[in-house]
């Protein structure tokens, strides 16, 4: 990568070593300058990392960040550094670096990072006592004529009573919570939580400037259609 900023830069012909080693000198002038080794590791996330062991600096960065400006790699060592040494990151840092995630180009890379090495847990239709399969199938024919392509479907690792389901547009998948496999919770419920995030597919978040609508009016006028939909409603109230 080549760009102005980096022509225009004095640190353009410097390795991430040697950045790493000039940020250290101005943080510790009095201290030597430890071994030093920088790596871009493939992570599925912009995350970065900084160790001290054995008298050894070791450095981790994102491979996103691999073909980074000079002064955006600059930016972060200030920024590990400083935590690793608890000195207070200048602005001018924390402020470029942040610019250069925002970019819309890094951000569209990071999602693809994301979603090509993001390990999401996604367990398979097969419940024990109900297969998502079977019941998304079902409301597709009932509601959308059959017409609705199938995500993923999973059942959450472990159940719980706060996330009934959620639909994941970055692996395109929806979690149901396991707790509507058990015994005892009524059919309808799990239904209505499938028809839900289903919902989610076909209508999805409405981005009107900043502000961020998920259940928009069509969404939930198309909610209505759902038979029995206040008695599903109380029984998740009750679970
Ligand atoms: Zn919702």
């Amino acid at each position: 990568m080549l760009d102005l900023q980096g022509l225009e830069s004095s640190l353009f012909f410097e390795t991430p070593e040697e950045i790493y080693r000039r940020v250290f000198r101005e943080l510790k002038p009095r201290t030597p300058i430890p071994g030093l080794r920088v790596e871009f590791c493939r992570f599925a996330n912009a995350d970065s990392f900084i160790r001290l062991e054995n008298g050894h600096l070791h450095v981790r960065i994102s491979d996103l960040l691999e073909g980074a400006p000079a002064p955006v790699m600059e930016a972060l060592a200030h920024i590990l550094l400083g935590k690793l040494y608890r000195k207070p990151v200048a602005r001018l840092y924390s402020h470029r670096y942040r610019l250069y995630l925002n970019r819309r180009d890094v951000r569209r890379q990071a999602q693809l990072v994301r979603q090509i090495r993001g390990r999401k847990f996604i367990s398979g239709p097969a419940g024990e006592r109900h297969n998502l399969e079977e019941i998304f199938e079902r409301l597709n024919r009932q509601f959308f004529d059959g017409l609705m392509g199938r995500p993923l479907l999973g059942w959450s690792r472990r159940a719980s009573r706060s996330l009934f389901g959620h639909f994941d547009p970055s692996h395109n998948a929806i979690i149901i919570n396991r707790l509507f496999d058990r015994a005892g919770v009524p059919l309808l419920a799990l239904e209505y939580v499938m028809f839900h995030e289903m919902l989610h597919l076909r209508y999805p978040v409405d981005h009107n400037g900043s502000r961020r609508r998920v259940h928009t009016r069509e969404f939930k006028e198309a909610e209505k259609k759902f038979p029995r939909l206040a008695e599903a409603k109380e029984i998740l109230k009750r679970l």
